[in-house]
């Protein structure tokens, strides 16, 4: 064949090899991209490594940080199924080397290099002439070796197996930290759920605990308070308010509790908002007072009927208007208003009180949750009630949010439907000229 014929056709030949690389590596990126299941992901690329390399056996060892040993953990070739157990040591080990290196290393004959260890050739009867190392590293850490062993031609390893290698081993590192990263995102969500398990036990133990014991003391502390005037009296007026305050976040535990198993079902009615909105606002009306706050009621004409649980849109009302109260300095002001847009009635609660950020305009009706962190709060509660409140709206299928501006104020509109959704019947559908 003339020279040059032949020339060409070893360029294209090479030029073959490399789009055939360049398919797999493409290959195991999709892969790669779209699993999250490692043992498979390696597999391919183990099986990739041997084949762009034309080598006889492939494996991934994994360092185990509490030994200090290096571990199989994939392998392909004759027999290296019974590799799974066996460990390599750092020292004086070939995978050992490259660990500490942190680099490739090249050996055309194996058996000559004093750091060989023959062990794993003698456990599945093995015989290893080449090896073509590569670490396996996650952003600076060696957390590995992939090793290729005994390549099938005459030629030995070349710089482009290399290569190949290098490229697989850092897709191999990907895919085990990202299993690595999943596993421990598991991990958290398993012990979010146990503690979220270990939080509603506590609660609802706790609350139905403290119900009875405090049921006592208010029976007494209001009798007594009928019976006894004078500066005793007035302690007992406080002991009165201080257990009615307890009895309420006690009340809040059982709601939340209700609402966690299902309990919390709606008993509707057909009542008139704009009643409920005024009963609620006037048992605030004192609280307000002694801040020297004023409340304003911007009602309609309209009684603003609506077919909902009566009791859920009081403790919605009294838990928003409670924070209004709370969150407002003296002298400040508070504002309800409610009126009807098509089929919803439209409640807001104005206050010109602290205000709360943007970034906790979600967060707030998250249990628990509170603006500022309780050990260094200025105002008392449990970071219940507004999760309480968006709950029971959500039975109602309304909706519930808050604008504020930190230091200005804060406004809670909560929408509820006037009636329950219902399918429009059939019937009535198609005798609709
Ligand atoms: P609690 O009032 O018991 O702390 P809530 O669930 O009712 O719990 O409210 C959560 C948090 O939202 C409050 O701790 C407070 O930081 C913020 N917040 C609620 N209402 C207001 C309001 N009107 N003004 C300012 N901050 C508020």
């Amino acid at each position: 064949m003339d020279p040059r014929d032949e020339m060409l056709e070893q360029r294209i030949a090479g030029l073959e090899r490399r789009i055939a690389y360049l398919e797999r590596i493409v290959k195991v990126s999709q892969i790669l991209n779209s699993t999250l299941s490692l043992e498979p992901l390696l597999g391919i690329i183990i099986q990739s490594a041997t084949e762009l390399t034309h080598t006889e056996a492939c494996s991934i060892m994994l360092l185990d940080k509490r030994t200090g040993e290096l571990r199989f953990a994939h392998t392909i070739g004759e027999r290296s199924e019974g590799l799974r157990n066996v460990t390599v040591p750092l020292d004086n080990s070939i995978a050992g080397w490259i660990v500490r290196k942190r680099k490739p290393l090249l050996i055309r004959d194996a058996k000559s290099d004093p750091r060989w260890h023959s062990q794993v050739d003698k456990t599945i009867d093995f015989d290893t002439r080449s090896i073509l190392g590569v670490p396996l590293k996650v952003k600076d850490e060696v957390i590995g070796v992939m090793e290729l062993l005994n390549k099938l031609d005459d030629h030995g390893f070349s710089q482009d197996d290399i290569q190949i290698a290098s490229t697989l081993a850092a897709q191999a590192a990907i895919a085990i930290e990202n299993a690595r990263l999943l596993d421990e995102l598991q991990r958290a969500y398993d012990d979010l759920a146990e503690l979220d398990r270990l939080k509603s036990d506590f609660v609802s133990v706790a609350s139905h605990e403290l119900r009875t014991p405090l049921a006592v003391i208010l029976g007494y502390a209001s009798f007594l308070r009928e019976e006894v005037s004078g500066e005793a009296g007035e302690q007992l007026s406080i002991v009165l308010q201080s257990a009615m305050r307890l009895r309420s976040i006690i009340d809040d535990m059982v709601n939340l509790r209700h609402v966690d198993t299902g309990e919390s079902q709606l008993q509707r009615d057909i009542f008139s908002m704009k009643e409920l909105i005024s009963e609620v606002t006037n048992e605030f009306v004192q609280l307000a007072k002694a801040k020297q706050q004023t409340v304003t009621l911007d009602l309609p004409d309209d009684p603003l009927n609506i077919d909902a649980d009566r009791q859920k849109i009081y403790l919605v009302l009294a838990n928003i208007l409670s924070n209004a109260v709370k969150f407002t300095p003296g002298a400040g002001r508070v504002q309800v208003s409610a009126y009807r847009k098509g089929e919803e009635i439209w409640i807001a609660v104005m206050d010109t009180g602290v205000g709360i950020p943007e970034r906790d305009y979600q967060r707030i009706f998250d249990r628990f949750y509170q603006v500022e962190p309780s050990l260094t709060r200025r105002y008392e509660g449990m970071g219940l009630g507004l999760s309480i409140a968006k709950s029971m709206v959500e039975l109602h299928e309304g909706r519930i949010w808050v604008d504020s501006v930190v230091g200005k104020g804060s406004r809670f509109t909560v929408v509820l439907p006037i009636s329950p959704f219902k399918e429009t019947p059939v019937a009535k559908l198609a005798s609709t000229p």
